[in-house]
């Protein structure tokens, strides 16, 4: 508790008026970044007006599949029982069966999802934190925000196994009702992004929309949507699905020690991994100003559904498998520690990357002239204004920080075992996000930087790995 309150008392100053006030003297260039923002874009992206409609409905068709599987089939994929048109249709109309069935909404769920998500709003909006500026957006604009991520995370992490433990509700209680809290958070992501078009159409907010209904629905309308001082954009990204994904491997693992008297070393290891990656998240949050998804993506269904219905419903998998796939003695799957050992130091190496690759970028960004790997950094002064690094991790690779991500996703699916394909699932996944992430980072960088961002991918030439890709 000790770094946690020294974080916070030095963290409670707030920023001024003067830093966030918008400047009325524009230059030609931020004006201009500001009128194209109100241009029309192209709908060129996640497959355009076809594919973006095919993700928006297959994804939670999908999600379902694999929760299906898992909790009826033993974590083997379900399939049709012939691959012909009649064996797809007999497959879904049974999928379509056990969601009616057993992923029905209930009011217990949506009672505890809803108590949930306002919790976790509740404390981004309340707890103390530490007052920063986020990164400059077209016209030269920045956002003042409050990060209470690390309290509000230890602040949960007590309150909601305190509530077990006082027998206000049981450890499984998440398990128990993750399907029915399943469809509510379906529900409740098509509705929130509803929301969010018209507050982005009341406030006049909309950027960039390609008149395809279902692609702006997808890619969103407005930047950084806020009511109030309250953030929707970093509540969502930050707060309701990455520690119930958390708390879900919990309730799971509870059930686990239900059902089987103990809790079995992978799941205690996939667990402690998840946990770690999150509490290491609300350590460093600050560093979620620079990233992607806050600075470049409008807010809508692709980032509502991914943060709040695919993080937590999803990542749990693993957890989730190795409470179903037992053998025929109803024992879980077992690991020699050798082999935990391993896949603890393959997650250690992912991590190490994923972290200081991460952290030296930020730290670049705060202070350019903070040494790195006992140097002065260089860098690519752009005409954008902005730097780009070409010293220590940031000079072998573009993305060196997606490659410790990528071996991270696949210790994490490690611990299962291989008799079946379900639960490596999040590896599967995350390689494929993590590559279509860096085609369009590329694609983006090149249309902020232009000339800047060849000359650091001539001499940066590689993107994941040194000398091979
Ligand atoms: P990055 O943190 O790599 O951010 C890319 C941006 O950084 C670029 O658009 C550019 O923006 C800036 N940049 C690029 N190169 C340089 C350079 N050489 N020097 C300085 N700035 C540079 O990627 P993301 O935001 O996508 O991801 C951050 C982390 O989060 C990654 O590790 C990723 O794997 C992880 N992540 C995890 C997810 C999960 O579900 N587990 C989901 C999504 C991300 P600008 O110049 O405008 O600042």
């Amino acid at each position: 508790m000790s770094t946690v309150s020294k974080r916070q008392n030095a963290n409670t100053n707030s920023v001024s008026n003067s830093d966030v006030d918008f400047s009325s003297n524009l230059t030609d260039k931020q004006r201009k970044e500001l009128e194209d923002l109100k241009k029309p874009a192209k709908a060129n992206e996640f497959g355009g007006a076809i594919g973006t409609p095919l993700l928006t409905f297959g994804l939670p068709i999908l999600v379902y599949w694999l929760w299906a599987s898992l909790e009826f089939n033993q974590g083997y994929p379900l399939r049709p029982e012939e691959l012909s048109v009649a064996g797809f249709q007999k497959f879904f109309v049974d999928l379509y069966y056990l969601v009616i069935s057993y992923a029905y909404p209930t009011k217990e769920a949506a009672v505890i999802y809803f108590a949930w998500f306002f919790f976790q709003a509740f404390l981004q909006h309340f707890v103390p934190g530490k007052a920063t500026l986020g990164s400059p957006l077209p016209g030269g604009k920045r956002l003042p925000y409050v990060l209470n991520g690390w309290a509000s995370w230890w602040i949960t992490m007590i309150a909601v196994p305190a509530g077990a433990y006082f027998g206000l509700y049981k450890a499984t209680i998440l398990y128990d009702h993750y399907a029915p809290m399943l469809t509510v958070v379906n529900i409740w992501s098509f509705v929130f992004t509803i929301l969010l078009k018209i507050h982005a159409k009341i406030k006049d907010e909309e950027e960039r929309m390609s008149g395809y209904f279902f692609y702006d629905f997808w890619m969103g309308f407005a930047r950084n949507p806020r009511i109030g001082s309250f953030d929707l954009k970093l509540f969502c990204e930050a707060r309701p699905g990455l520690i119930l994904w958390v708390l879900f491997n919990f309730s799971i693992a509870a059930k686990q020690y239900e059902q089987f008297g103990f809790i079995p070393i992978s799941t205690i290891m996939v667990s402690a991994f998840h946990a770690w990656y999150i509490a290491d998240y609300y350590y460093h949050e600050e560093a979620i100003l620079t990233t992607m998804d806050i600075i470049t993506e409008k807010f809508g269904y692709m980032l509502v559904y991914g943060d709040l219905a695919w993080v937590p419903f999803t990542y749990c998998f693993q957890t989730y498998y190795i409470l179903k796939h037992t053998d025929a003695a109803g024992k879980p799957i077992q690991i020699t520690n050798e082999y935990a050992l391993l896949v603890l130091a393959i997650f250690s190496v992912g991590f190490y990357l994923f972290r200081w690759v991460n952290s030296q970028k930020h730290a670049f960004r705060r202070n350019p002239e903070n040494p790195i790997w006992g140097k002065r950094p260089e860098f690519i002064a752009t005409k954008r204004g902005t730097k780009l690094l070409v010293s220590g991790f940031w000079g072998i690779c573009r993305h060196l920080n997606y490659t410790g991500d990528i071996i991270i996703s696949w210790a994490w699916c490690l611990p299962c075992g291989f008799d079946s394909i379900v639960p490596y699932f999040y590896g599967i996944y995350f390689t494929t996000l993590d590559f279509h992430r860096c085609h369009r980072d590329h694609r983006a960088c090149l249309e902020k930087y232009g000339d800047d961002w060849k000359e650091y991918c001539r001499r940066v030439p590689y993107v994941f790995i040194p000398y091979i890709f």
